[in-house]
């Protein structure tokens, strides 16, 4: 029998689970200056959104948008079963910006999208963060949902409410705290991620962890890199729910910054300073924040903050991510260059999250040179 052309997708190739199977559903609520928003966590959610919307009393988006790498994956499935139409941006964080923005206000006033109408994202942080502020200016604000499909926008990006674009001058600096009204997780979604991003997004989960559930770091502890298929999609699921409840409850009670959201910057420090010496090339965002880590953890130790032997458990974790991008033909002058212009810098230094042995502290001041030396200790690993 000639199985090739068969009109009958071999189990290997159909999703898993497959569309109909739908477990282990969990939610959670988040706090914003708007009211609460749920997180509706499902796999197979894609496929049950319109249900979804209806068991949270929302309407049907009037407009999906999503990018060019997801739509024809996820995005235009999804527009077609809740009957809007879809939109797809170009891909990529160098399109996180105005000259993005415009032309899907346009599309969106063109489409009749009023006041009342909602928008759907889909995609990742890039997508989400793009979007969210598109519905946060198009006529004074309109509501948005978001689907996450990238690691980091499940655990991260998504929830918390802030949106925007980069400039020339710098990434975000442009943005509105502006929450979606639902964030629907569907692990389904990370089949198609390259195992690069996946990483990356384990990377901003270690840095979770610290901050609120030490024992999620129980996951790196195998002693191997962890890949997609490693993990069961309920295991992806407990992930990204139990870094949502950390971060949630931090957003909740702090959704503008103004104190303890500050902890989420754990390990960004280094990390936006790698990113930006190497003109945001070289690294993911959370292969850097995995450096960033790595140097916070030392400068941890050296203050008596961290047991070594905590430390080593935050090093375990982040050897589990593989390979990362490396930092030692890196010039410490260039670093130091790009910590300078840290926001969280004043004549004392720079403001850093350290971690604890049970958490993290806020406001560490780290002169730049201290900062320097462990950069340079970094380079020899
Ligand atoms: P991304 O959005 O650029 O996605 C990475 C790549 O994966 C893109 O090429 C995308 O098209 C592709 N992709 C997405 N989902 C896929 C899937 N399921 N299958 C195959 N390919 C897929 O990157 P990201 O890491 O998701 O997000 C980074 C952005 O998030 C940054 O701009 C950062 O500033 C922002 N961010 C925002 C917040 C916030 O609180 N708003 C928090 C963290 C990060
Ligand atoms: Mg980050």
């Amino acid at each position: 029998m000639k199985i090739e052309n068969s009109k009958f997708p071999s189990p290997l190739d159909l999703p898993f689970p497959p569309p109909l199977y739908h477990v282990f559903m969990r939610r959670l609520t988040v706090e914003s200056h708007q009211g609460e928003y749920e997180v509706v966590a499902e796999s197979g959610a894609l496929s049950r959104l319109k249900e979804i919307f209806s068991d949270g009393d929302l309407s049907l988006p009037g407009s999906v948008v999503t990018d060019t790498t997801v739509g024809p994956l996820w995005g235009r499935g999804a527009a077609d079963l809740v009957g809007a139409p879809s939109l797809e941006l170009p891909d990529g964080e160098a399109h996180k910006r105005w000259a993005t923005v415009e032309p899907l206000l346009g599309r969106w006033l063109d489409a009749g999208l009023h006041r009342g109408d909602s928008a759907l994202a889909i995609g990742g942080g890039v997508l989400t963060d793009t979007v969210g502020f598109a519905a946060a200016v198009y006529l004074r604000g309109i509501q948005w949902m978001a689907v996450p499909t990238t690691l980091l926008a499940m655990v991260d990006a998504s929830v918390g409410g802030k949106t925007g674009v980069n400039l020339e001058q710098g990434k975000n600096l442009v943005g509105a705290f502006w929450p979606p009204r639902l964030v629907v997780i569907d692990v389904n979604t990370l089949t198609t991620l390259p195992e690069r991003e996946l990483r990356a997004g384990l990377a901003e989960v270690i840095k979770t962890a610290w901050i609120g559930d030490h024992d999620l770091l129980e996951l790196f502890n195998s002693g191997s890199p962890i890949t997609h298929s490693a993990l069961s999609p309920e295991e992806w699921q407990e992930i990204v729910m139990r870094c949502l409840e950390v971060k949630a409850k931090v957003v909740s009670a702090d959704e503008r910054e103004t104190g303890q959201r500050a902890s989420l910057n754990l390990g960004h420090t280094l990390g936006h300073a790698l990113e930006a010496t190497t003109g945001y090339k070289r690294f993911l965002h959370g292969e850097a924040v995995a450096w960033g880590l790595l140097a916070a953890t030392r400068l941890a130790e050296e203050r008596d903050l961290l047991a070594r032997s905590e430390g080593d458990h935050v090093r375990a974790a982040i050897a589990a991510l593989g390979e990362l991008p490396p930092i030692a033909d890196l010039d410490k002058d260039a670093v130091r260059a790009h910590m300078g212009r840290d926001k969280k810098r004043d004549d004392e230094g720079i403001a850093w999250v350290l971690p604890t042995d049970d958490g993290v502290a806020l406001d560490q001041r780290v002169t730049t040179e201290e900062a320097i030396t462990i950069f340079e200790e970094l380079k020899q690993r």
